[in-house]
């Protein structure tokens, strides 16, 4: 049946993947967008605030100003002020945002098995207070637990820039202990 073309192309602006009635498809509307996961992967490895996900990620502000927006609205991460003048705010993952972290994970995993950087990983994932590694089944290698996001450490791998997130100091780890994965877990 036609449909007026207007709504059509509305429709089709708004949601990429619409006449797919698939979970992935839906998945993807969320953080399908170039450097959405890559923002979740950066908050996982400890970086919350603007400018150092700017920095890290070297894109436009008004692009990522955009994905955080996208992000926010989707309720995967949620936005906590930590200066009231300016008002700023610092970005952390929501319970929904950190049930990516097993997609993070098969991501980092496969992008080491098949598109492996020259150096080798940049991030390797450890069982926090443990130290064992993670397999593909996201198990730790050293005592058999069954992992999940704030159980796990990424710690710098080989291949790590020395401007590595995980390679910086921490200027306001306090604020980001409680709650949600500090050093994170997710690729570099
Ligand atoms: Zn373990």
């Amino acid at each position: 049946m036609m449909q007026p073309i207007t709504a059509k192309l509305g429709r089709m602006l708004r949601n990429d993947y619409e006449n797919q009635a698939c979970s992935i498809a839906g998945a993807l509307e969320v953080v399908g967008e170039r450097w959405s996961l890559l923002i979740v992967r950066d908050i996982l490895l400890g970086l919350r605030r603007f400018d150092e996900l700017q920095s890290h990620l070297a894109i436009a502000r008004n692009v990522l100003q955009t994905r955080l927006t996208r992000l926010h609205e989707q309720g995967v991460i949620e936005r906590i002020p930590y200066q009231e003048r300016p008002l700023r705010h610092e970005y952390r993952l929501t319970e929904k945002g950190l049930d990516l972290w097993p997609t993070i994970v098969a991501l980092m995993q496969w992008g080491d098995r098949y598109a492996p950087p020259e150096k080798g990983p940049a991030v390797v994932i450890e069982h926090r207070g443990c130290g064992g590694s993670v397999d593909e089944h996201r198990i730790c290698e050293k005592c058999g637990a069954k992992l999940r996001a704030r159980d796990a450490i990424g710690r710098p791998g080989p291949g790590a820039k020395p401007d590595h997130p995980l390679l910086r100091p921490r200027a306001h780890a306090g604020a980001s202990a409680a709650g949600s994965p500090a050093a994170g877990s997710a690729a570099g």
